[in-house]
C-alpha cells in the first residue's frame, strides 16, 4: 500500500490490493503535484473518468461585479476510488492522462446521499 502526500496532506490508498490501473495515483505510475480541487461529480458515464463541477467567480468589468460560474473538469476515476454522481471529491493535478484529463480523484470527501439522485 502506498500513501501520497500533497500540500501537507497525507492521503492513504483506499484499498490494499492493487487495482490494476496504471493511471491510479496509489497503485499506478502517476504522481500528483500542483493544484488540489474540491468539487462535485456530475457524471460518471465514462469508463474510469468522471466530470466534476467546480464553482467559481468571474469578474465582469462592465458592471464591476462578480458572476458565479461553474467549471467542468474531467478527472480520472481509478477503480479503487470509484466515485459516483453526487459525491464530493478531492482532485489532484497530474500529468495529462488523456486529451481532456489532467486531474485524478484522490478520495471521496462526502458520499452522495442515498436516493438523492
Ligand atoms: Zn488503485
Amino acid at each position: 500500500m502506498r500513501s501520497i502526500v500533497v500540500g501537507g496532506q497525507v492521503i492513504e490508498a483506499p484499498q490494499k490490493e492493487d487495482c490494476g490501473d496504471k493511471k491510479c495515483p496509489f497503485h499506478g505510475n502517476v504522481t500528483v503535484h500542483g493544484q488540489l480541487i474540491v468539487g462535485r461529480v456530475i457524471s460518471d458515464k465514462m469508463q474510469r473518468t468522471v466530470v466534476v463541477a467546480r464553482e467559481g467567480t468571474k469578474r465582469v468589468p462592465k458592471y464591476k461585479r462578480y458572476m458565479r460560474v461553474t467549471y467542468k473538469i474531467h478527472a480520472h476515476n481509478p477503480p479503487c476510488v470509484n466515485a459516483h454522481v453526487g459525491d464530493i471529491v478531492l482532485l489532484g493535478e497530474t500529468r495529462k492522462l488523456a486529451k481532456t484529463v489532467n486531474y485524478v480523484v484522490l478520495k471521496i470527501i462526502k458520499k452522495a446521499e442515498e436516493g438523492a439522485q
